[in-house]
């Protein structure tokens, strides 16, 4: 976790990155800017290092290609985990490879948070995404409430908020004991944290239990290199040019659905079948089978091949209860909030199913496994953007083919959505993390607008050719670089860690200045506000 080395070797390397949301327009620019000052790519993108899945992923076909060589793509098995560690080692080779080549390495991305671990030198490698907080809970609540079982709704948490405030009261007892003891061993980095952010609490928890160092500590070394700020250390390549292209936000929301109509010409549906069969769906029969549903006798076994728990229908279910979370997991009863069966039968595995009713069977044994098969989607590629989203649709086994077509419609929305909703948190980190950095150790973005298509050459591939032109001769720039007061209005300068108190809402704790700001303006502040005054009248006439 601890990287002291000062990366002295790469203080005369030019680096070219263009950052930009999905469908902005980044891939059609590399290989322009590649061509032009005989570039390499070197791809930022946390999903395209695996094999597979190129079409929801997005990958670079080889006609758009041009046979400008491609970095990073393709690297990986789809059942390893990639870290932004790994990512920032094995980009570092290709770029010392390309140097000696002569090559501009031109780094396109994507992830964000990769192109960060890159440029900058971090003392604390590694992020908030090494952590599972859900996990930690989970571990947590398994050593504090030994052998009870897990609670159903626990597990429906996948980019479902609104399952976060599905707690009960061993979470609530797990968190506190995770804060508490943040609160003991680093009790300044606690301070600064909300009671309920467990993702941070757990990161902070686990720099302290690997490094043997507080995070605050650590923070502060961090800062006290020189060439040091509060979010980074110095810069490992400071000769390095930002290229920033944008576009607004309805004409990128109409790209990126239009992008996703294509994706389905291109053999989207297929790409995500074969891919489900092949990794999910084995790893998910090696777990559960089943019999044929025109068998008489369904016997349905779960075999967990950590603890060799077996379970048949003769074994009721919650008798066998271990503690391993897995047999936990398959032997879950009630209701699924994901199942499509919609409701809930009972509590134990599907008894002998015969006739019409053994496809409900199959159906039950999904809902069973749905668990298992949910986790697999917080691993390697299956966490790629929109490939959970297909899982009803290709988890569905009925004959139904207008329902089957229904289910990949929704997931299709579904998919447009949440690429919007990334696309925005994409223009969120540049803003935050670069234009508004305001250190040492900042990097000056150049802004290019390709809203509008008709005017990209003159918008955005020449005014990028003639800043890349200018940077790699040393010489002034001569477009301006963005400025904060470039920015909108609602996102200036704010202070992400400030503690504020709400009296108003019985003294609820908001961390940071614009949680602060929505929170004022929320329909249950305005209310509680409202009571309260009506209640201090009250108390006042009384
Ligand atoms: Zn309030």
């Amino acid at each position: 976790m601890m990287s002291s080395t000062m990366n002295s070797c790469y203080k005369d390397t030019k680096l070219v990155v263009i950052l930009g949301s999905t469908a902005v327009g980044k891939t059609k620019l590399s290989i322009e800017l590649a061509k032009m000052f005989d570039g390499e790519i070197i791809s930022a993108d946390s999903m395209q290092v695996y094999k597979g899945l190129d079409i929801i992923t997005n990958k670079v076909t080889p006609e758009e290609k041009q046979c400008i060589p491609h970095h990073m793509i393709d690297i990986f098995d789809s059942t390893q985990e990639f870290t932004v560690i790994d990512f920032k080692q094995r980009a570092l080779k290709v770029i010392t490879d390309l140097v000696k080549r002569q090559k501009v390495p031109i780094i396109v991305g994507g992830t964000n948070y990769f192109i960060e671990a890159l440029l900058w030198d971090f003392l604390i490698e590694g992020g908030l995404d090494d952590v599972d907080p859900k996990k930690e809970l989970r571990n947590r609540k398994a050593f504090l409430f030994p052998g009870s079982k897990r609670r159903h709704g626990d597990k429906n948490e996948v980019d479902d908020e609104e399952s976060d405030q599905r707690v009960d009261n061993r979470d609530v007892i797990a968190e506190t004991a995770l804060y508490d003891e943040l609160m003991k061993v680093d009790p300044e980095r606690a301070n600064q944290l909300h009671p309920n952010n467990l993702r941070k609490i757990s990161r902070s928890l686990q720099i302290y239990h690997t490094t043997g160092e507080t995070h605050s500590s650590l923070m502060k070394k961090q800062q006290d290199q020189p060439g040091s700020s509060k979010l980074s250390g110095p810069l490992r390549f400071p000769k390095t040019l930002l290229l920033w292209l944008t576009a607004d936000q309805t004409i990128l929301n109409d790209r990126i659905s239009t992008r996703v109509d294509q994706m389905l010409e291109k053999g989207l549906e297929n790409e995500i079948k074969t891919f489900y069969e092949k990794h999910l769906k084995a790893n998910e029969d090696s777990n559960v089978e089943t019999k044929e549903p025109d068998s008489d006798l369904q016997i349905i076994s779960c075999v967990d091949s950590s603890t060799n728990v077996e379970l048949t229908e003769k074994d009721s279910p919650l008798e066998t209860q271990t503690n391993s979370t897995k047999s936990d997991l398959l032997s879950k009863p009630g209701k699924s909030e994901t199942s499509m069966t919609g409701d809930s039968k009972n509590n134990v595995l599907p008894e002998s199913n015969k006739g019409e009713n053994s496809v409900d069977g199959v159906k039950e044994y999904q809902e069973k496994s749905e668990d298992v098969l949910l986790k697999s989607y917080e691993e390697g590629i299956f966490q790629a953007i929109g490939f959970k989203e297909f899982h009803k649709y290709l988890t569905y086994t009925g004959i139904d083919e207008s329902k089957k077509q229904k289910l990949l419609q929704a997931s299709l929305d579904k998919l447009k959505q949440i690429t919007i909703k990334y696309s925005k948190k994409q223009v969120r980190w540049v803003m935050n993390r670069i234009v508004k950095r305001q250190a040492v150790n900042t990097l000056p973005v150049y802004n290019l607008n390709a809203s509008d298509i008709a005017a990209w050459d003159e918008h955005v591939c020449k005014k990028a050719k003639e800043i890349t032109q200018c940077f790699m001769k040393d010489e002034p720039i001569t477009h301006a670089p963005m400025a904060i007061s470039d920015i909108d209005e609602k996102v200036t300068v704010t202070d992400k860690h400030r503690k504020h108190v709400c009296d108003d809402c019985n003294g609820r704790i908001i961390i940071g200045d614009d949680a602060w700001e929505i929170h004022l303006k929320s329909k249950r502040h305005r209310k509680m506000k409202v009571n309260r005054a009506k209640k201090m009248q009250v108390s006042a006439q009384t």
